[in-house]
């Protein structure tokens, strides 16, 4: 099945809202494994959305259109399927009498858009505000009008586009979206080269701070094609499930009842950050210090100041101290800490920009990794930061209690 994804708003066009919903829409619709088409934007006018229908139909089995469903002027979805259907909306009053009563401020002057609906349309109720979304269906084409704001359009996604996809093609086809950290792309193709042909068709999608092999097939095929491809990659999986790699590491850490403090310098809170992402963290995650500067650094964590002048502020031992030294104040299992050169500026020769030094502290054993990091300064802190769960997770996950 095909697909395609009309977004509408003026907003969009001139880059004042990120199509966050056509992100969302997109993942979630390739996990089905249906294939998008074309995604097109069109300001809030009903014929340039009427034009993009137009232009789809027969190009697609079925479109989603996003957003203008408010009840002001400058919503024009509605309008636009009218156009394209050739099919004037009607005023349902069983419609706007239910929504009054959900929502009693509703003026008919201001808001009675609420309520129009189509005779050729089922109406989509939207579990987290008032506009209804619409399907219509007709010779193989279906279109999907959605509100635009991402707390309404996300359930709406989950609650009638995904089943609808579903049921469209059969649920036996499945994708399975695996996880990697550590390879790259190319690396990934060459470890699984001598089973290409049996993995065929499956798609690796590299993201910055990890590649997702994502496999297609039915039931039993599916279920064969994970199990090769565990064989092959191994311990780059981090995970199959619908989870991120904070959300695995917290699993490990709560089971084997450990905890974990940082001492951060050049990711400037961010490993704290990712790590609270997670609900329920708490049981894991006591607290840090963001030792930004010497002073922090030699003052609160006690990092020796002999450490600093001999081997400078960005080195192992240097890392490796504010590992313990943090673990010893927050009193925790494990101890982590970052420092390092996420530049722009400020790299030399021997040690250039991207280069982190990571600590680890562990009851008495301490060790650093160190790691020359690629891209923005938001890049190269958010990859050490992915960098230090991953190593988390495999220490963590073989060592018995
Ligand atoms: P409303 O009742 O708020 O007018 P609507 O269904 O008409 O809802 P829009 O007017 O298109 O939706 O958008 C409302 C707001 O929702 C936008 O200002 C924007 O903040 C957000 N929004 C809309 N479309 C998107 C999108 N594609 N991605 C992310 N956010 C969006
Ligand atoms: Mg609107």
């Amino acid at each position: 099945m095909k697909i395609s994804v009309v977004t509408t708003g003026d907003d969009i066009l001139k880059g004042k809202t990120l199509n966050t919903n056509f992100n969302y829409l997109a993942q979630r619709v390739f996990e089905k494994g249906v294939e998008i088409r074309f995604e097109i934007s069109v300001p809030d006018r009903e014929d340039r959305i009427s034009e993009a229908l137009d232009f789809l139909r027969g190009k697609t089995d079925g479109a989603v259109i996003i957003g203008g469903l408010g009840p002001t002027h400058d919503d024009r979805t509605r309008e636009g399927l009218a156009k394209f259907i050739k099919e004037n909306p009607f005023f349902d009053k069983g419609l706007w009498e239910k929504l009054k009563k959900i929502e009693p401020e509703l003026d008919i002057e201001k808001h009675g858009k609420y309520a129009w609906n189509f005779k050729r349309a089922r109406l989509l109720d939207n579990p987290t505000g008032i506009a209804r979304g619409y399907l219509y269906e007709k010779n193989n084409f279906f279109i999907f009008l959605l509100p635009g704001p991402p707390r309404e359009f996300i359930p709406m996604v989950e609650k009638h586009v995904l089943p609808y996809l579903e049921k469209r093609t059969g649920k036996e086809y499945r994708t399975k979206v695996i996880k990697t950290f550590g390879l790259k792309e190319i690396e990934i193709m060459q470890k699984i080269k001598q089973r290409e042909e049996f993995l065929k068709p499956f798609s690796i999608l590299p993201a910055m701070q990890e590649v997702r092999v994502v496999l297609y097939g039915k039931e039993k095929e599916l279920e064969e094609k994970i199990t090769v491809l565990k064989e092959l990659l191994n311990d780059f999986i981090y995970t199959e499930e619908d989870e991120r790699i904070e959300e695995v590491v917290g699993k490990i850490l709560k089971t084997r009842k450990l905890t974990l403090s940082t001492a951060e310098s050049c990711t400037g809170g961010l490993l704290g950050d990712i790590i609270t992402r997670v609900p329920g963290s708490s049981d894991y995650y006591k607290g840090g210090i963001i030792a930004y500067s010497e002073k922090i650094k030699t003052d609160i964590l006690k990092v020796n100041q002999e450490t600093i002048k001999k081997f400078s502020v960005y080195s192992g031992e240097v890392a490796k101290e504010m590992a313990e030294k943090v673990k010893k104040i927050f009193n925790t299992d494990i101890g982590i800490s970052t420092t390092g050169i996420a530049g722009p500026s400020g790299g030399t020769p021997e040690k250039p920009v991207g280069l982190i030094y990571m600590g680890f502290s562990y009851k008495d054993k301490n060790f650093v990794l160190k790691e020359i990091f690629k891209g923005s300064r938001e890049e190269i802190k958010l990859q050490a930061v992915c960098f230090i769960l991953n190593e988390l997770r495999k220490k963590f996950k073989e060592e018995k209690r």
